[in-house]
């Protein structure tokens, strides 16, 4: 490698002096993930063009740097940034929401997401059009990018569509002789080398006659008919699962992404949320089979939150609710930056507590009303079993019509959401999944850690909700569930009691998860948290021959060249 600061001057020649970070400060918020793992680097480098992300890989090529590709990083098991210290050359972290625009193809039946577009901008760049997204995830509202979702497989809420997919995309990477490539499977022709390709793309200087429409998928088209199967003894999506396994759908950060084209859907003329309760996980077991195997209409999503969940959520989400709900997702990033501030200056002043920024944030929150409807609360005091289950057009009447008749023999109950509990109640389960964390930044002197947990259960699992050998159970002073209980996809955050071993803790629960013919990750993606099976360590092997891009993921070698 040339002398450091050299190349730092280089990759500013390239970007900007502004946007390459080389102080710890400024680093921390790509270095860090979000809930899982942190790392250092030598420099965080925003580009502001494709063309700019070309450069950059190039010049980190041959330097022989190892590269880390980020978007929102919003992912929640640490595949975004770096992880630990034991790797064996220098790390440049490439985050690319600058790079943001989205383009309409084929009126408007598909789109182009340049490395750095978010699904929020989708979603409202459709809008006009009759249109919405291939995805809706809980990050959706935070930011989380188009890009990162298809790397990452992201599952998400929508039970018709299935996991982000796609096999086309323009991508780089790094073959075995070293050597970086541009590989065009966008099926749009836009020239013939790098630089000319990404400049056409990025201008839109393409027309309808350049875009190639052939077989390729641009979506995954049989998730519906998969997840309606109930006796299959396999799960219905898992982030191992070789049918997803394409250029950049579930790459994991092993190749450089500048674009992917993707699917659109028509937004339903009609939208109801249903909000159903029941005290038996057997009623909602039944509830699941006959939805999956009777209706004609396949819900949009259903996703589940139990009560302990529930009033987690209430105390520990509630500021993220407020601030999403008032005011919006694009005011997050400040909030954040924010926060990030906070923390770092009470961790280098003594007579400030750690987590500073959670402190004034819960404490603030108490002074809030109560942010929660109020049908939704007599539901909670009713109910230890929550679902939230969304119909659209005539899946309104056909869900109506069966509930009736359903809860007139069953245990449980349900309700019509108006608008704003609609709304409220699928914040409310999308917010969930920060109130475990908080809790953990609040109490991290009295507990034994955190540990969550991502499972995708067999279709036919009849037992879907967790019931703990004793000895297990034991070990945990909080158990948060909450999931896509249609696609039978789980996340259990569990904190641990001070003085337990988590490690042996955890090969204890996978062995339970094992047991139940369960696969895990479902829709996180392994990052530093899971081991990677076969199918995808070979998949990561062959993207990237020489281990250059965003090595140890899946828990894999970090060497160059994988030795
Ligand atoms: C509150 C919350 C709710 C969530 N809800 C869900 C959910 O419902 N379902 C779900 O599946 N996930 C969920 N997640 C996890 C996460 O948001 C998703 O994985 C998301 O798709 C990541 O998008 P991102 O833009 O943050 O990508 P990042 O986290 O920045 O990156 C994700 C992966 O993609 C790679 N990557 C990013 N950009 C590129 C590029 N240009 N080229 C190559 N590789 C790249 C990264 O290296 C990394 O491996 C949630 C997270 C949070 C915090």
């Amino acid at each position: 490698m040339k002398d450091k600061s050299k190349l730092i001057q280089d990759f500013k020649n390239i970007a900007g002096n502004k946007y390459v970070f080389t102080a710890k400060l400024n680093k921390e918020p790509f270095s860090k993930g979000w809930r899982y793992g942190k790392g250092d680097a030598l420099a965080v480098i925003k580009p502001g063009s494709l063309v700019e992300m070309w450069h950059i890989l190039e010049l980190s090529v041959k330097e022989d740097l190892i590269i880390i590709m980020q978007a929102a990083n919003t992912g929640l098991t640490g595949g975004s940034t770096p992880f630990g210290e034991d790797y064996d050359r220098p790390i440049i972290i490439i985050n690319t929401m600058r790079i943001n625009s989205i383009q309409i193809i084929n009126n408007g039946n598909q789109i182009i997401g340049l490395a750095g577009s978010t699904l929020y901008d989708l979603e409202n760049k459709l809008k006009p059009l009759g249109k919405e997204p291939h995805s809706v995830i809980g990050s959706t509202s935070i930011g989380a990018s188009i890009v990162g979702g298809v790397c990452n497989n992201s599952g998400g809420s929508l039970v018709k569509r299935g996991p982000a997919y796609t096999e086309l995309a323009l991508y780089a990477k790094v073959n075995k002789n070293g050597k970086l490539e541009l590989i065009n499977e966008l099926d749009i022709n836009l020239g013939s080398n790098p630089e000319e390709i990404l400049k056409n793309l990025e201008n839109f200087n393409y027309n309808d006659n350049d875009i190639i429409n052939s077989q390729k998928l641009a979506s995954d088209n049989k998730y519906s008919s998969i997840v309606r199967e109930i006796d299959s003894d396999t799960p219905a999506r898992f982030n191992a699962d070789s049918r997803l396994l394409y250029g950049a759908s579930g790459s994991a950060g092993k190749i450089a992404v500048f674009a992917v084209r993707l699917d659109t859907y028509p937004i339903p003329n009609k939208n109801q949320v249903f909000y159903v309760g029941s005290n038996d996980p057997d009623v909602f077991w039944k509830l699941r089979r006959d939805i999956l195997s009777k209706f004609k209409n396949l819900p949009t999503s259903g996703d589940y939150l139990h009560r302990d969940c529930y009033d987690a959520a209430k105390k520990y989400s509630k500021d993220t609710f407020i601030v999403i709900e008032k005011l919006g997702t694009n005011f997050l990033p400040t909030l954040f930056e924010l926060k990030r501030k906070v923390d770092h200056i009470s961790k280098k002043t003594s007579f400030l507590p750690n987590n500073l920024s959670d402190k004034i944030m819960q404490f603030l929150s108490n002074f809030w009303p109560n942010h929660l409807p109020k049908r939704i609360e007599k539901y909670r005091e009713r109910f230890e079993h929550h679902w939230i289950i969304e119909m659209s057009d005539e899946g309104i009447d056909e869900a109506r019509d069966f509930f009736k008749k359903f809860f007139k023999v069953n245990e449980g109950d349900f309700f019509e959401c108006n608008k704003k509990e609609g709304k409220k109640a699928i914040l409310h389960r999308f917010t969930a999944a920060s109130a475990f964390g908080r809790y953990s930044a609040l109490n991290e002197e009295n507990i034994g850690g955190t540990m969550s947990m991502d499972i995708a259960f067999p279709r036919n699992e009849k037992n879907w909700f967790e019931v703990l050998p004793k000895d297990i159970d034991d070990m945990f002073e909080m158990k948060l569930y909450y999931g896509h209980l249609f696609c039978h996809v789980l996340h259990q955050n569990y904190i641990i009691k001070s003085g337990v071993d988590p490690v042996k803790l955890k090969e204890k629960l996978f062995k339970t998860y094992d047991n139940r013919g369960a696969e895990y990750p479902s829709e996180h993606n392994v990052g530093h948290e899971y081991d990677a099976k076969s199918t995808l360590k070979n998949f990561y092997k062959n993207l990237d021959p020489t281990n250059t891009f965003n090595p140890g993921i899946g828990r894999t070698s970090k060497l160059k060249n994988w030795e």
